[in-house]
């Protein structure tokens, strides 16, 4: 029984906003109910992105649709509001968030009041001043991005085709990735995999015409699967003719031309970022406590520090790990650490709320799983190292495991079997970006660039 009626906001709908607002709806479902609590969440999405799967979604192994959750399926007990927190008054209780409803209106901004705040809004891309990326640069955090990229890149090989032009086709084959973690590196195995194979459907373009490079600041990649790993995966990426540049630093894409630091120039006409996360910007639009790296301050019990009834978890919150040898050391932002957050998190609201003593989040960081394409991966996991075909089926009966919702697990597993069955999806369908364009032609306008608001549809 909770002490009086309860508003909860969770700011996002990602890994943690989700999870945690089933917690609590699982744990509140008597007072939901009763209307002694209400859960509102705040989120610009209507689903949860699994963003282990988006490498698969830009290779074709999974659909667009089931890399994602609906939430409003199965956060039934909650309000789901599709809109962006602007600002935070936590002293106040209030959050400012714009919908799509009050920009259509131009009605401004609402004013939601709360008495329980869950800020997990996540993390964006960590870019650079370099010169042209704004301009040209994609990153690979959403969906979208993964699907574009994947389009751009078929689209690619269909310019190089069609050209007469070397230079033109020589930077319509070349790739530049920057950045080595697990998203860098995953997407560019499953996208040079996936194009290898698109090439045997083009009577003028091979596999060796195209130059894939992965350039990376620091002297080695994944960090997250080890030295040894890291190693291996570098040697197995440069088998596969993919020019790995440790120590490596993009300087420009300005005019679609990637300068890296050790001197070489590639036209390009593809620019994948994928540099590191950093905190959301909207943190800093709060009152609330930040370290020095943008995240919140957060306790063990996953509370921000000196702010009751400010709750965070996830990339975008600073946790201690307290079961780190090093003392002062934080959980690192990935979704092993967000899942785990989030049931502690839903689990502490509501001892909150009830008078009842917190739980402490420990979890010690089990390892890694990547997929370098089909049938090659790399993991160490539980100190066990494993390569190639094995890495890759626990990368893929792992992520099955966790993906959320036993419909996602099907769907996903449907698609991998029939993927058994037949061959690989190679069409581009970029021309989706732009639904009007076959339509303003025909009523005599000019097909505008513009892409559709939402192009999920
Ligand atoms: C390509 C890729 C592959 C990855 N693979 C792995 C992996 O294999 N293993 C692993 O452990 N981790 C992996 N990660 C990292 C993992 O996905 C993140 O650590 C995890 O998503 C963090 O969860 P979160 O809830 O903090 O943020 P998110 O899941 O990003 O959720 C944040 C949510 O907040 C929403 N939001 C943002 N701004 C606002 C606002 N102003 N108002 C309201 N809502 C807002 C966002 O739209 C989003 O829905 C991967 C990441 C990427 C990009």
């Amino acid at each position: 029984m909770v002490k009086e009626r309860a508003r909860i906001l969770v700011v996002g709908g990602g890994y943690v906003g989700m999870y945690t607002a089933l917690r609590l709806q699982r744990n509140l479902r008597a007072e939901l109910r009763r209307g002694e609590a209400e859960i509102t969440v705040v989120t610009p999405d209507p689903y949860m992105t699994y963003q282990p799967f988006l490498p698969e979604a830009a290779a074709g192994s999974i659909s667009p649709r089931h890399v994602v959750v609906p939430l409003r399926r199965v956060l039934d007990q909650c309000h789901v509001v599709i809109g962006e927190a602007q600002r935070i008054d936590h002293t106040r209780r209030t959050a400012t968030v714009t919908t799509l409803a009050t920009e259509e209106e131009g009605t401004g901004a609402r004013r939601l009041a709360y008495d329980e705040l869950v800020l997990a809004p996540g993390s964006v891309s960590r870019t650079l001043p370099v010169p042209g990326l704004a301009d040209h640069g994609i990153g690979f955090k959403t969906v979208e991005e993964a699907i574009g990229l994947r389009n751009h890149v078929l689209e690619q090989l269909d310019i190089a085709s069609s050209t007469r032009d070397p230079a033109v086709r020589d930077a319509a084959l070349t790739f530049v990735f920057v950045g080595g973690g697990f998203a860098g590196v995953e997407a560019l195995g499953e996208l040079e995999d996936m194009a290898r194979y698109a090439a045997r459907y083009y009577h003028n373009v091979t596999p060796e015409d195209m130059k894939w490079i992965l350039v990376e600041a620091s002297g080695r990649i994944l960090p997250e699967v080890g030295e040894d790993m890291g190693r291996y995966t570098v040697t197995e990426l440069r088998r596969r003719n993919i020019d790995v540049r440790l120590d490596t630093r993009l300087e420009s894409c300005a005019d679609r031309v990637a300068v890296l630091s050790d001197g070489a120039r590639f036209p390009t006409r593809t620019v994948v970022w994928t540099a590191g996360v950093k905190p959301h910007p909207v943190l800093a639009a709060t009152d609330l406590p930040l370290n020095d790296r943008g995240r919140l301050l957060c306790t063990p019990q996953l509370a921000v520090d000196g702010a009751p009834h400010a709750w965070a978890a996830g990339d975008a919150a600073a946790v201690p790990d307290v079961t780190a040898a090093a003392p002062g050391a934080d959980c690192a932002p990935n979704a092993q650490h967000a899942v785990r957050q989030a049931r502690v998190l839903g689990d502490n609201i509501t001892h909150a709320l009830r008078g009842e003593p917190l739980d402490t989040y420990a979890h010690k960081y089990v390892g890694s799983v990547a997929s370098l394409g089909f049938h090659q991966g790399v993991a160490h996991v539980y100190g066990r190292r494993l390569k190639g075909y094995p890495a890759w089926f626990m990368h893929r009966a792992y992520h099955l495991s966790r993906v959320p919702t036993v419909n996602r697990k099907a769907r996903v597993l449907a698609e991998w079997a029939l993927a058994g069955l037949f061959k690989r999806e190679i069409v581009s369908l970029g021309s989706l970006e732009h639904p009007r364009a076959e339509f303003e032609l025909a009523a005599g306008g000019k097909p505008s660039q513009e892409p559709p608001r939402n192009p999920k549809g």
